[in-house]
């Protein structure tokens, strides 16, 4: 069931929103060669907590059987690192792309975005694959309007992204969010135009399109978190929290890169 938002609950998860925005843009503008994923971490902790809100993601249920619950505030995952990366002691390099995803709750209401970034020189794919992806999430956006239907906001990204040649994963997406992390709907980052559920004014959807450089496949790391692609190769990803209006969709979670 799609939850609709009444506007005291938006309220919320704009204020949310906010929090973690500021907080994302503050984070990609540490991303530099010599710093640790762990350093990325501990300001987000940090910045969450003065905030007075709570860092969703801490103690998520993994998705396999025997995954520990989720450690870390921000997952941060770099290069062929594509979702679930856990902070650590790893010291980024020159180059690598470094994707950084974060949750906030504001008195129960939450906000979810990510983004990702290059630590100093980028390889001129690795910049056309994040171009691409922050594309096919703003493609998506802009068709999220009352009366679309989610195959349309789903479509939007796989064009995108396949247009360039590059890879969508299918085994993870995008979700509806609010009260809870993950609601309905689940928003697979391709599909088909005119088909699915109808938008709806009040209804809050995580939009976050996964783009490869290489094979879309991907598999899980013996950590039972860490999602990496198959074959080596780089991905990005980008998220917004966004709320379905009578007019444009509003992005909850304005991060400024
Ligand atoms: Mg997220
Ligand atoms: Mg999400």
């Amino acid at each position: 069931m799609i939850v609709l938002k009444t506007e005291p609950e938006i309220a919320r998860m704009r204020e949310a929103g906010k929090i973690l925005a500021a907080l994302l843009t503050e984070l990609a503008g540490m991303v530099q060669p010599g710093i640790t994923t762990r350093d990325l971490e501990e300001v987000a902790d940090r910045r969450i907590r003065e905030a007075g809100a709570v860092a969703t993601f801490k103690g998520q249920p993994g998705m396999v059987a025997y995954a520990p619950p989720y450690p870390a505030a921000t997952c941060i995952s770099v290069n062929e690192q594509v979702i679930h990366g856990i902070p650590s002691d790893r010291v980024l390099k020159d180059g690598d792309l470094v994707s950084i995803d974060c949750g906030v709750t504001l008195r129960g209401w939450i906000a979810d975005a990510a983004i990702s970034v290059i630590a100093g020189h980028a390889r001129a794919d690795v910049v056309r694959l994040l171009d691409t992806t922050r594309r096919s999430l703003m493609a998506a956006i802009e068709v999220a309007t009352v009366g679309r239907r989610l195959g349309d906001v789903s479509f939007a990204v796989q064009q995108q992204a396949m247009a360039e040649g590059f890879g969508v994963v299918r085994d993870f997406c995008g979700h509806g969010v609010g009260k809870t992390l993950h609601e309905d709907p689940p928003i697979p980052n391709y599909g088909t135009p005119a088909t699915g559920p109808v938008l709806r004014s009040g209804m809050t959807l995580a939009i976050e399109p996964m783009i490869t450089l290489g094979s879309p496949q991907v598999k899980v790391k013996r950590d039972g978190w860490t999602v990496v692609t198959s074959d080596g190769k780089p991905a990005a990803h980008f998220e917004h929290t966004i709320l379905v209006t009578d007019g444009a969709a509003e992005i909850l979670t304005p991060w400024v890169l």
